[in-house]
């Protein structure tokens, strides 16, 4: 079924005085995996909350531009209604409720979700990460790093994404754990899931993406498709640690 795309432009955001975007313009086409990559305080995490409209949790506000999905203005709603509208974000850090069992953390990603959806929505996460049907009755902060990212991604899942906003998701994982996660998003984008996937491991993210966006303190630097910009000087040397 076709979706959307995602359309952001010239949006400006921060947290009072500190303006963390300028005048950020960026497409995530219907079907695609999106890169955003770039350093410490670039920008890429206030990006994705502008999108999902929970920056102003974080104290921070749009100053202006436009993020529309589709035919949707997303920056005239609120938060859940960005959810039912089908844009996810999964946060960094896994945030998994430790104490919360695998099966109730999965149940609280469908809250937002269609009524009568939820047992396929299971049975999807089940069959993407087996091992969370193995450890569902365990308390979530038992899990390994990668597999709380899992759970954290099959959280987001839940709510049935048509476009789903990664905030590194192989933040802290050994290189094993971080190509499992990899290989999943690519198989989430296969099944119709659209993504924008916001890393600084660019090496990861530059195979996962077909197009990515470099942010160096709130400002697009470069873009293009991944390919060209994993071959390009500047990015090797900053952000593929070519020498
Ligand atoms: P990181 O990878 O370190 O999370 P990032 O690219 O995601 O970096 P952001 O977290 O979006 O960057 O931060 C962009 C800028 O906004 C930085 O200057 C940061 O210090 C500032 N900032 C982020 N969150 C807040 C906040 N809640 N209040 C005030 N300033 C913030």
């Amino acid at each position: 079924m076709p979706h959307a795309a995602l359309q952001v432009g010239a949006l400006t955001a921060g947290y009072g005085p500190v303006r963390a975007l300028r005048e950020v313009t960026l497409t995530v086409g219907d079907g695609a995996v999106v890169a955003v990559l770039g350093g410490n305080g670039a920008g890429k995490t206030t990006l994705l909350r502008a999108i999902s409209r929970t920056l102003g949790f974080h104290g921070g506000a749009v100053a202006g531009g436009e993020i529309s999905f589709g035919e949707t203005r997303l920056d005239r709603l609120a938060a859940p209604e960005v959810v039912a509208a089908g844009v996810v974000q999964v946060p960094e850090g896994r945030r998994v409720f430790a104490r919360m069992t695998v099966a109730d953390n999965l149940r609280a990603g469908a809250l937002g979700a269609p009524r009568g959806s939820r047992s396929v929505s299971l049975e999807r996460v089940h069959d993407l990460f087996p091992v969370l049907l193995e450890r569902a009755a365990q308390p979530a902060g038992l899990l390994s790093g990668g597999e709380q990212q899992m759970l954290a991604l099959a959280r987001g899942l839940m709510a049935q994404p048509k476009l789903l906003l990664l905030d590194e998701p192989t933040l802290g994982l050994a290189p094993l754990a971080a190509e499992r996660i990899a290989e999943r998003i690519r198989e989430i984008n296969r099944q119709g899931t659209s993504v924008l996937l916001v890393e600084q491991n660019a090496a990861i993210a530059l195979r996962v993406a077909s197009e990515a966006y470099v942010l160096e303190t709130g400002r697009v630097a470069l873009s293009g498709p991944a390919a060209e910009l994993a071959a390009s000087d500047e990015v090797r040397r900053r952000y593929l640690g070519v020498v």
